[in-house]
């Protein structure tokens, strides 16, 4: 039976900003991740699913709602209770350059978590962790003693992979892990990541805005808009069966490698800018750029609703009280 290690429960995080404006980052989103799975998060750059991590792991505080984390609320721990959770949960970020301490060499970003953690009495042996944890992400031991210039991308987002194992962790939220990489790099640290999660039986919440790469990696996905989750689902029936517009749009955007299907398939092209999540709009936050909003979407926020078994959707096409109305933005 699957178990739930992390359940995120109507949380909202709201930042104040300049003239005292409320930027709503995140509102009222909720889901699970079981054990031992890959939750993708997508969404267009801004939608909050960065903030929804950090959140997850205490580093921003709540505005409302609850982070449970293995039974308990990460945002009620003891400080000793904190020491523990940060050794069970890590993150990887996504500019790994940024991530890492130029001025330290690659031994020294790794083991810094071991020592703080005081993970071993010898130097010797966690030195030798060092080694197997470089080699486990596709390094060797003679990149201990450089500095992380001197590396590429692809490689310096696998040091920062090292440093996310080197407490053994059961739980990693990568935050866009493989956006400043290479395409070709890309697909070289997903492969890595699961091969991890085989060997290392790990769970994993795996930010993006890139549709594509997250169906690589995620056994269930939930796609943001603007703050708000706005359809979640198991991968395969996301991409066979998209209900959300947006998601739709999202979907279309990618490229088949059959020209024939490419060349003969609808894309859906979204009007409009993002708007301001300062002032989001009345009722569904994506209706200023729905192709299928109808009046009522300005009305009246839709229901988050269970509209095939574990696929859930917020929107008010699926409402069985409306049925279906005339677009309006068409
Ligand atoms: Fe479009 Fe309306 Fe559905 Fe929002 S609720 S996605 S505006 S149809």
């Amino acid at each position: 039976m699957n178990e739930k290690i992390l359940q995120v429960e109507n949380l909202k995080k709201h930042f104040t900003v300049e003239k005292k404006q409320v930027l709503q980052a995140v509102n009222d989103v909720s889901f699970y991740v079981n054990k031992g799975e890959t939750f993708g998060l997508v969404g267009e750059s801004g939608c909050g699913k960065s903030t929804i991590g950090r959140t997850i792991m205490g580093l921003y505080e709540k505005t409302a709602g609850n982070v449970m984390y293995d039974g308990r609320n990460v945002h009620e721990l003891t400080d000793k209770e904190k020491f523990g959770f940060y050794r069970n949960m890590q993150m990887i970020f996504q500019d790994p350059y940024a991530s890492l301490n130029p001025r330290s060499t690659v031994k020294e970003v790794i083991s810094e978590p071991m020592e703080v953690h005081g993970l071993y009495k010898s130097k010797r042996k966690q030195l030798d962790r060092v080694y197997e944890l470089l080699e486990e992400v596709g390094l060797n031991r003679d990149h201990a003693n450089r500095y992380p210039h001197e590396f590429s991308g692809g490689q310096r987002q696998r040091i920062g992979i090292a440093r996310a194992l080197a407490l053994d962790p059961e739980f990693i939220i990568a935050d866009e892990p493989i956006s400043a990489l290479d395409v070709s790099v890309q697909a070289q640290v997903v492969n890595l990541l699961k091969d991890l999660q085989m060997e290392k039986d790990l769970t994993f919440l795996f930010i993006a805005h890139d549709l594509s790469m997250v169906k690589q990696i995620s056994d269930r996905i939930g796609v943001m808009y603007l703050g708000n989750l706005v359809e979640l689902t198991a991968s395969e029936a996301l991409y066979e069966k998209p209900l959300h517009p947006y998601t739709k749009a999202l979907l279309s955007a990618i490229p088949i490698p059959d020209p024939d299907i490419e060349e003969s398939r609808e894309r859906i092209i979204l009007e409009g800018e993002l708007p301001s999540p300062i002032n989001p709009p009345s009722g569904c936050v994506f209706r200023t750029r729905c192709p299928m909003a109808m009046d009522i979407c300005s009305i009246e926020k839709p229901q988050w609703q269970e509209v095939e078994q574990a696929h859930y959707v917020a929107c008010h096409l699926y409402d069985h009280t409306i049925g279906n109305r005339d677009p309006v933005n068409t």
